[in-house]
């Protein structure tokens, strides 16, 4: 077993571009409600990133670049080779003979930052705007070039302006090429940034801008070294 050296704690800030629609389910919604409503918090209400929204989007991208000849069938990476970054940092998918141990990256659920909470906050005292927006949507008829019947549909959306703090743990084992992983993940985000998050992105849904990277490298200090450090202020 591989010893666990250390973390490398990378935060930043998810700025959407355009609305950014992350589907929620329909259940508990009363009559009159959405038709496609995004994902919320469930009681504070106030919609979120889930980590494995993000997780599972860079690491589409990263297959869609690096893993073409790997994949089988549309599942996700499972090959466990030593050489894929993918498998080693997200984690082989359903391959539970290999040898590259845990997985690396450990991403959290990404909430809005407190400005623009406090933004969305006040468009719902002021509009009744409930931390989204409602965009409504027509489907044309192919052959007569109008709207078709029942051709209207709604989708919720976060407002573009919104943003979200993200963090994201690489947990860094005895012989990790540590460079390489953060690198590798990077690459990832910058994937993201030239193509979408949630969903709709063919129609101009979820362009987002990374911000304020920051990389913290956080070591496993026994307890008792840290307990020391703090109280020496
Ligand atoms: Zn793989």
């Amino acid at each position: 077993m591989k010893r666990l050296e250390r973390y490398i704690v990378i935060t930043g800030v998810i700025h959407c571009q355009t609305g950014l629609r992350i589907g929620g389910t329909k259940e508990g919604i009363e009559i009159g409600g959405q038709d496609n409503p995004i994902l919320r918090h469930p009681i504070t209400n106030i919609p979120y990133i889930p980590g494995s929204s993000l997780k599972g989007k860079l690491r589409s991208l990263l297959e869609q670049k690096h893993c073409t000849e790997r994949l089988r069938g549309g599942e996700p990476c499972g090959c466990g080779q030593e050489d894929c970054l993918v498998c080693r940092i997200f984690g082989p998918h359903k391959n539970t003979r290999h040898s590259l141990g845990p997985t690396r990256l450990l991403v959290r659920d990404a909430s809005l930052t407190p400005e623009s909470e406090a933004w969305l906050r006040s468009a719902w005292e002021e509009k009744g705007i409930d931390f989204s927006e409602i965009k409504t949507e027509v489907t044309v008829n192919r052959s007569t070039g109008i709207a078709a019947d029942k051709g209207l549909r709604t989708q919720e959306r976060v407002p573009a302006g919104a943003k979200f703090d993200f963090e994201v743990s690489f947990r860094v084992f005895e012989g990790d090429n540590e460079k390489q992983l953060v690198d590798f993940f990077m690459e990832g985000l910058n994937l993201l940034q030239a193509d979408y998050l949630g969903g709709s992105g063919s129609r101009g849904y979820g362009k987002v801008k990374i911000e304020n990277l920051k990389r913290t490298i956080v070591k496993d200090r026994p307890a008792e070294e840290n307990a020391e450090k703090n109280s020496q202020g």
